[in-house]
């Protein structure tokens, strides 16, 4: 058990040990500006890990990461006090990046949540602050650099790295599968000239390419448009994926100058062209990003209300007459108005479905719920609320007026002739009213109540309204 545990810490302290040489050793090839990499993956990839795999944080594998650090730094023979402070630097930001991290939620932390992102990002954007304070106290005391410099280029480099990097990480699906099963999907898509899902990525690689070929400072939003295209139609992980993709492509073109104009190309024309081009594609960003928003803010009303009703009857189904019927009840308490409710219930509708059919008992309910709904007023709340059973909740009538209301409802029910398939039908309905005047009990005993009214007129003949009052 001891040597197994023993192993594995070896092995985390290689591991981490080999990961940040390389990662730093990697970054540390970019090109310097000021002494100062570019490019700088080991911190991010190092948080990314640690967070999405909490197993892997131990005492050695940060020893392993204190070690890759400091050999990296001494493979580019850089003077050694800076490098221990460096290193200090670099654990003190991914120190700082992990403690804040973990006490987001688990689902943040996996990107999920409106505001995950803008939280991860605030974090990071704290954690490159902390690790730059090292590089302005060795800017200041052993490189010649005025202490704001050295702090700011930490920081930026640190926070685009983290930023682009670490959402890939955290975003890191626990299981492959759907995602190669995704990747054969658009693999066969393109096979067979089904191009919508993989045009994004496609058109991402255009741009990409045309920005590169284009260059000046405004290519480096060619790209917005299409990212935001990728990330309505592409899962969490993909579009993380395609954010490194696009934070490498700039980094690496930031360092070849893509972006700076060329002496030749210096003129004022070529830089108005590239920014005018670089405004174009940022313009077009919200207004995507809109569309997209409000036709799913629009799906999602029209699933609400389809949600909210009976398919056959079109009336309220029952979940949403008790969210509608305890706002009525809320504004009857405030109003100080009485509040009733007739539950309604066809007559020997079995027989119907019997003698019939099915499809003829459908009509019924349907011709009954407009019946219903053409003599109730709009503030009142009609659903169906079972099979051949209705409830109307309604404020303001008194004994007298609900009495009437419930005789109006019956007397139409029974006048009403139904025809399916040449067949004419009439049915009645018996109804149990609640009339409660100080609105002291609520929706539930309501029904309760209402149920023995309607089994009292059930029992004294059906086709007849019996009233009772709370
Ligand atoms: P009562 O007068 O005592 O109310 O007798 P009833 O036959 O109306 O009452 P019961 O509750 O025994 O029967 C209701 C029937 O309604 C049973 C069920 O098959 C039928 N039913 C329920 N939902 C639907 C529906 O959506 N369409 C049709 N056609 N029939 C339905
Ligand atoms: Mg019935
Ligand atoms: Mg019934």
């Amino acid at each position: 058990m001891k040597h197994r545990k023993i192993v594995r810490e070896f092995l985390l302290f290689a591991c981490f040990l080999i990961l940040v040489l390389l990662a730093a050793g990697i970054s540390l090839k970019s090109r310097p500006v000021a002494g100062f990499a570019i490019l700088w993956l080991p911190n991010a990839l190092v948080l990314g890990l640690w967070v999405r795999f909490p197993q892997l944080v131990s005492r050695y594998a940060l020893l392993g990461a204190a070690c890759g650090y400091l050999g990296a730094d001494v493979w580019f023979q850089t003077p050694s006090v800076v490098t221990f402070i460096f290193a200090c630097g670099n654990l003190a930001s991914i120190g700082t990046a992990y403690m804040l991290l973990m006490r987001l939620s688990a689902a943040e932390r996996r990107l999920v949540g409106i505001t995950a992102v803008l939280k991860i990002f605030a974090v990071t954007l704290v954690a490159s602050a902390v690790g730059g304070a090292a590089s302005a106290f060795a800017s200041y005391f052993y490189l010649g650099i005025k202490p704001f410099a050295g702090w700011s280029y930490w920081f930026v480099t640190d926070a685009v790295n983290y930023v682009t990097i670490l959402p890939a990480l955290l975003a890191l699906p626990r299981s492959f599968r759907p995602f190669q099963r995704r990747f054969r999907q658009m693999a066969r898509d393109f096979r067979v000239r089904q191009y919508r899902r993989v045009l994004p990525l496609l058109s991402l690689v255009a741009v990409g390419s045309a920005g590169l070929m284009i260059g000046g400072p405004g290519a480096i939003t060619f790209p917005l448009p299409v990212l935001l295209w990728c990330a309505v139609t592409y899962d969490v992980f993909t579009v993380a994926c395609l954010t490194l993709v696009f934070g490498v492509w700039a980094q690496w073109a930031v360092a070849t100058d893509i972006f700076l104009p060329k002496p030749q190309q210096s003129t004022r024309a070529y830089l108005t062209l590239s920014l005018h081009l670089g405004i174009a594609f940022i313009a077009v960003c919200p207004n995507i990003l809109v569309a997209v928003i409000s036709s799913h803010r629009a799906l999602l009303v029209k699933y609400q209300a389809l949600a909210s009703r009976d398919s056959l009857s079109g009336l309220l189904n029952r979940r949403s007459f008790f969210g509608r019927g305890q706002l009525l009840r809320a504004a009857s308490i405030e109003k100080g108005a009485p509040i009733s409710l007739l539950m309604i219930d066809i007559d020997n509708f079995k027989s119907i479905n019997d003698g019939h059919g099915h499809l003829a008992g459908d009509e019924a309910i349907r011709c009954i719920a407009r019946t219903i709904e053409a003599r109730t007023r709009s503030d009142d709340v009609i659903a169906r609320i079972g099979g051949e059973e209705f409830a109307i909740l309604s404020s303001g009538l008194n004994h007298a007026e609900l009495d009437e209301h419930a005789e109006r409802i019956r007397k139409a029910s029974e006048d009403l002739e139904i025809v399916v398939d040449g067949a004419r039908f009439s049915v009645t309905v018996s109804i149990g009213a609640i009339y409660n005047p100080d609105r002291s009990i609520d929706i539930d005993r309501m029904i309760r109540r209402a149920d023995e009214a309607l089994y009292r007129a059930k029992q004294t003949g059906r086709n007849r309204v019996v009233v009772l009052t709370l």
